[in-house]
């Protein structure tokens, strides 16, 4: 009997033993992050001042500069990011099929994404707001109903609008910039969108309007892949982003592209 005892024990201790290191093979994405020896963030290229392409055709703006601050924290210098381009349709794929390690791409946290994506904290909060020509006597969200609203695919106007006014005639592009093409052609009469984005183009054109209300809070943050692999990159990243907050440093940033 204790001969069958001490042989159970034995299998199980092997088999344990065999499940810890196992366990222990299995990098954390911070772990891979650092042994490729850069981060590769996907981040908005039509998303003016979050994310877009300067005149030098080098990536630009607030998501590129908080990804800059995280990988010079992360590697102790800087150059250590990578850029790939996303658009607000296909980032969340991108994330879950690993082309990038994570989105820095002026992403809202909700509910319903929190369900399948991890979050870090929030490093703006945003809101939606209507963006019409200048002429028109569009004056708020129930003024949409039975006209043609633009949204971008894969956004979250995409839901709030149709619950918010079921009557309108929802028209949905891939980026901003074929959204902003349909209003000022006539194609469309209006684009719910954040009050950030959608003020780029009324700054620069003053044929269209963005309308005083906010409709939403879409606080955003950087999104990672769900699970604990991720677990020590998010609490990495969110450290960042909170001690930038406390020191000024991100404020200092807003202010460096207009945002307040
Ligand atoms: N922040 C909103 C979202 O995550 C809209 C901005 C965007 O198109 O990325 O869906």
């Amino acid at each position: 009997m204790l001969k069958k005892i001490l042989t159970l024990l034995a299998i199980i201790t092997v088999f344990c033993t065999g499940c810890a290191q196992k366990e222990q093979n299995v990098s954390s994405d911070l772990e891979k992050i650092l042994e490729r020896g850069n981060m590769i963030v996907g981040v908005k290229t039509d998303s003016y001042p979050f994310g877009y392409i300067d005149k030098n055709g080098k990536n630009a703006g607030y998501d590129i500069d908080i990804a800059n601050l995280i990988g010079k924290e992360i590697f102790g210098q800087s150059g250590k990011v990578k850029f790939v381009p996303v658009t607000t349709s296909d980032r969340i794929m991108k994330l879950l099929s690993e082309d990038v390690d994570m989105l820095i791409a002026t992403m809202s946290v909700n509910k319903t994404r929190e369900q399948y994506l991890d979050f870090s904290s929030s490093y703006y909060i945003a809101g939606q707001a209507v963006l019409t020509r200048n002429i028109s006597k569009i004056r708020s969200l129930k003024d949409l109903n039975g006209k043609k609203v633009v949204i971008i695919f894969g956004s979250t106007a995409e839901s709030n609008l149709r619950a918010a006014v079921p009557n309108a005639k929802i028209i949905g592009y891939k980026t901003y910039n074929e959204a902003y093409n349909a209003i000022k052609t006539g194609k469309a009469d209006a684009i719910v969108s954040d009050d950030s984005i959608l003020l780029g183009y009324a700054l620069k054109d003053k044929s269209v309007k963005l309308l005083p209300k906010r409709y939403t809070k879409e606080p955003y943050a950087v999104a990672f892949r769900k699970g604990h692999e991720s677990d020590d990159l998010v609490r990495t990243v969110s450290g960042i982003i909170n001690q930038a907050e406390r020191t000024g440093k991100l404020k200092h940033i807003r202010h460096s592209h207009g945002l307040k």
